[in-house]
């Protein structure tokens, strides 16, 4: 573990403890995450956020591709593959753009690039994404943020 990862944990202990400290407790949605495992073995699609809608407090798992997650981490705006919709963006946090189960209700799994590239650095460890192929697609999106930004000038 690297001091900047140590550095980050207690960044997030502290933020916890200040949510249930305040005021602000019942209006947090509390996101759980994990690796969803694939079927018969297989390496694991991508990672699972768990949350309650807060219209109808239904459980949703929201299933995140290793991809979305590789191109958040890069900086870019990822596709959802199934609703072959973009990601939605708020300040500098991005979601799927994935609703309730039950009611239809938007849910918002927001994530920043840093979050994600920490996913993404999950999926290389238990071998469910190639670290080759992640690097590739980063290489990939860096040369069209730069292609991107030369033809803007
Ligand atoms: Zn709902």
């Amino acid at each position: 573990m690297s001091r900047e990862d140590f550095e980050d944990e207690e960044l997030l202990i502290a933020g916890q403890q200040g949510v249930l400290a305040g005021d602000g407790f019942q209006h947090m949605e509390t996101i759980q995450s994990k690796v969803t495992p694939g079927p018969n073995g297989q390496p694991s699609p991508g990672y699972t956020f768990e949350l309650h809608c807060i219209n109808c407090s239904t459980k949703n798992g929201v299933m995140v591709s290793w991809l979305e997650l590789v191109d958040l981490s890069a900086g870019a705006i990822p596709m959802d593959p199934d609703l072959r919709r973009p990601w939605l963006l708020n300040d500098r946090k991005a979601t799927p753009p994935c609703s309730c189960g039950r009611c239809g209700k938007a849910l918002a799994v927001y994530m920043t690039p840093d979050e994600a590239q920490r996913y993404v650095r999950t999926g290389i460890q238990i071998g469910a994404i190639q670290e080759a192929l992640v690097m590739q697609r980063v290489h990939a999106i860096r040369n069209q943020q730069a292609a991107a930004y030369g033809q803007r000038r």
